[in-house]
């Protein structure tokens, strides 16, 4: 962060007795013995009292201007740390600086001990997280909603170049950022049956008996926007049983019993999924899914009626965004009370519902799209099953009604899949109870209207719409690159902070000045130095600054396609093992990522990454000249140290396949030059940026769904005619990397070779000769460092506050 110039020595006494104050009061510590760990609680304490008072200040203003509230549904929020994040949106992290050095304290070191939130994946709960931040920036008044899993996404451990998965344990030392909400807590129910009953009224209802019953607590974080301009809430639910049905058991003797019901009560919010996606085919996956929107809606509706009185404009003060189709049971679930428990009428019910939810789509990958057996939700949910059946059969009456009998457009529109045992389509679902449904990029868009919904969208022609995503530049500028931040202040002005996406063109001009590329290199070869210290001490590689970092760091997912990076890497060093007399660029190719515990291709690669870094650095021909680091247990805080450091961000995705991708964002904020595809989100990037800022290679989104189309996978020839990557194939495949287990690699190339289904031996020539007119712009640093500042001041519109304005304006109708 900026240094906040002037700072008053009584906020700063202020600051510094709160913090002994909490160690004493709070913690139970004597300054004398406390250990950095309490230090950093009594710190997280102080700084939350700071947000307690805007946050109740902010909630009363919502109650009385009637502000329109937004639910953000969530199974993933990818938090990282907080403390930094919460002291500079408060505008309190020189003060704090200098509170804590009073007292001998350094905040840099101590801040380090704060764990990684890690209650996501990857892109999805990333962007859940950057939106909580844009939506407290722009006062948006917005609910966060998700689970408070004990253990978040596993940590890796590298051992013998493998990826092992352990158990992530963040609330080990407690979590000083939430506020236990014991007496917020709904019952949620599972299982059991439906019994019709005649009403008063003489109405036929059906009421659901649950077999079992589920206690939801609630968890409360605020969440600061910046310049502490409003504090909204994060209320994660925990699970646990309920207690009064276990003591009665627990009470007739049936100890073991008893236990066995806490424990699978408690398990929903045990773990979170470490499926990116992959379809998460485990019952528990359904528990975990309707917990979180059964409690969540409870709780909305309940705040709704108090507030309101009356369900009939529930749309016009609530909307609900359901992030991907994990919480798509939604749709049922508000039918079930609306109808069930609040006895509205179903046509009311419906428009009430379609009114306040929409969907954002996050991905085409087939494998991904979420389908559960109706066997599975006629035993878990059997009244939801029933719900989901009758909006079904409302809706195929309806378009029959409009004359469309088109049997296969009836079959693609279905709510139930008949082809593969019967399964209900939770994407369909989405789609017909919400009013929006919206893609993550441009391109994403466009094919979600050709492909997976291109017959709902016939139906339905408004409903399809794009939110290109964005990233919170407080985390990923301000707090990762505090230089950067610093030169652009600088040179742009103060006003740069609070509002960069118009401010940040400014900072075109400089581009052309000589003393400013400058400075711009020399605060990346900060940040290059600080990470190859972290590398060193970590792996205990030495890195030299001076080389070009070449970073692809993201999940480990074939799509992505670090295997083409890891050939271009065995490529170059072939060529420089034969001729290292050559100029070459010295290079450092920079890994890091997760590959999901069940998926071996994705662990196997981890392992090929691994294999070549140790062969290639312990070649002596080519020290100095090529470096390879695989960095484990790939994170935000890990993140946050890496983009910073990088000259060039790896973005290569078969064409059509990464719905947006965000990282791509955070390097070009940081002035990282891309190469990449063009998918996702890079389209756009390239539109505003500028192709010739750029290293686009390979096939396009059309070109790979024609060959796909023509099925032509078979790269025989491909490889045949280009002796550089039958050279790379055969060196992999022979065991020149894998000397202990020569054949290890065999299946890899050969499924290369025989069914290249991501086309990575088809874009291999395109992506060497991409990466040889990188190194032909590295080797004019006027060129790459006025590309580089360029990068940073044509992607402001990249901000997810852009993102969450137009989500509010368009979708959520939510900004006054
Ligand atoms: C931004 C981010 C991602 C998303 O990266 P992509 O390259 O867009 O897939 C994943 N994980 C972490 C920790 C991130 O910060």
């Amino acid at each position: 962060m900026p240094k906040e110039p002037l700072v008053s020595a009584d906020e700063v006494a202020a600051f510094r007795a709160n913090v002994l104050s909490k160690l004493t009061y709070s913690v139970g510590k004597d300054p004398e013995h406390a250990f950095d760990h309490d230090w950093f609680e009594a710190i997280a304490l102080a700084t939350r009292d700071h947000m307690v008072d805007h946050w109740m200040d902010h909630t009363r203003q919502i109650y009385r201007k009637g502000q329109k509230r937004v639910y953000y549904l969530s199974l993933e929020f990818l938090i990282g740390r907080l403390l930094l994040d919460n002291l500079s949106n408060l505008g309190l992290l020189e003060v704090a600086r200098q509170a804590l050095s009073e007292l001998d304290v350094d905040i840099e070191r101590i801040r380090t001990l704060e764990p990684d939130a890690a209650l996501g994946n990857g892109g999805l709960g990333r962007l859940a997280a950057c939106f909580m931040e844009s939506m407290a920036t722009l006062g948006v008044a917005a609910h966060g909603y998700g689970i408070r899993y004990e253990h978040g996404l596993f940590r890796q451990a590298i051992i013998d170049g493998w990826q092992h998965e352990q158990t992530e344990t963040w609330l080990d030392f407690g979590n000083p950022w939430e506020f236990e909400r014991p007496e917020v807590s709904y019952l949620v129910g599972f299982g059991g049956s439906v019994v019709p009953v005649v009403d008063e009224n003489g109405t036929l209802r059906q009421v659901w008996h649950p077999a079992e019953a589920v206690r939801s607590i609630a968890y409360d974080t605020p969440i600061v926007g910046w310049r502490g301009a409003s504090v909204n809430t994060l209320r994660l639910w925990r699970a646990r049983a309920e207690s009064e049905l276990h003591l009665e058991r627990f009470n007739a003797g049936d100890h073991i019993g008893a236990v066995v019901e806490e424990a699978r009560a408690e398990s929903i919010s045990r773990v979170l999924y470490p499926a990116d996606s992959t379809e998460a085919g485990q019952e528990l996956r359904l528990r975990q899914e309707y917990f979180f929107v059964s409690a969540s809606l409870q709780d909305l509706l309940r705040r709704h009626l108090k507030q309101r009185g009356t369900f009939l404009n529930l749309p016009e003060y609530a909307a609900i965004q359901l992030n991907d189709t994990h919480p798509a049971i939604a749709v049922a679930e508000l039918m079930r009370l609306l109808v069930d428990e609040h006895l509205l009428p179903w046509e009311q019910a419906w428009e009430l519902t379609v009114g306040t939810l929409s969907y954002t789509n996050h991905t085409l990958l087939p494998e991904a799209l979420e389908t559960w057996p109706v066997s599975l939700m006629e035993r878990l949910l059997p009244r939801h099953m029933q719900i989901i059946y009758l909006i079904n059969a409302y809706h195929i009456d309806q378009l029959r009604e409009q004359g469309l009998h088109d049997f296969d457009l009836l079959r693609a529109v279905s709510l139930i899949e008949e082809e593969h045992g019967r399964r209900v389509r939770m994407g369909n679902l989405a789609f017909l109870g919400s009013h929006s449904v919206n893609g993550v990029s441009a391109l994403h868009t466009d094919l979600m209207r050709s492909t997976v919904f291109a017959e709902l969208h016939r139906l339905y022609p408004q409903r399809i719409n794009n939110k290109t995503n964005g990233i919170t530049f407080r985390r990923w500028l301000y707090q990762a690159n505090p230089g950067l931040t610093e030169l652009l202040v600088e040179s742009v002005g103060e006003q740069l902070l609070d509002d960069p996406e118009n401010l940040l063109p400014n900072l075109e001009p400089f581009a052309d000045k000589p003393a400013f590329r400058k400075r711009f290199a020399e605060q990346r070869r900060r940040n290059k130095e600080a990470l190859a210290n972290l590398v060193y001490e970590r792996q205990g590689i030495v890195l030299d600054p001076g080389a070009l970092f070449d970073v692809q760091v993201k999940r480990i997912h074939e799509y992505k396609r670090q295997l083409l990076n890891l050939l271009h890497t065995v490529a170059l060093y072939q060529a420089i093992r034969d001729e290292p007399s050559m100029p070459w660029v010295p290079r450092v190719k920079i890994f890091a990522g997760k590959a999901a515990a069940s998926y071996h291709q994705a662990k196997l690669i981890i392992k090929l990454a691994n294999d070549i870094a140790r062969v290639v650095n312990g070649d002596p021909t080519v020290r100095g000249m090529l470096k390879v680091v695989f960095l484990p247990n790939y994170n935000v805080s890990l993140a946050e140290s890496i983009i910073p450091a990088a000259d060039l961000s790896e973005q290569i995705s078969t064409a059509g396949m990464e719905a947006s991708g965000t990282s791509n964002m955070k390097f070009a904020l940081n002035g990282a030059l891309t190469i990449g595809t063009l998918d996702g989100a890079n389209v756009e990037m390239c539109e505003r940026i500028g192709q010739e800022h750029m290293f686009i290679f390979g096939l396009r989104a059309q070109e790979v769904e024609a060959r796909k189309r023509a099925g032509e996978f078979n790269a025989e020839a491909i490889v045949a005619a280009s002796p550089r990557l039958h050279e790379v194939l055969m060196a992999i495949r022979s065991g020149v990397f894998s000397p202990d287990d020569p054949g290890r690699y065999v299946g890899l190339v050969d499924g290369l070779t025989w069914h290249d289904t991501f086309m990575v031996c088809a874009d291999f020539d395109a992506y060497w000769e991409a990466q040889r007119q990188v190194e032909l712009c590295w080797n004019d640093p006027k060129q790459w460092w006025r590309s580089s500042v360029l990068n940073t001041a044509r992607v402001g519109w990249f901000s997810s506050d852009r993102t969450i304005r137009e989500y509010a304006g368009e979708i959520w109708r939510a900004l006054d």
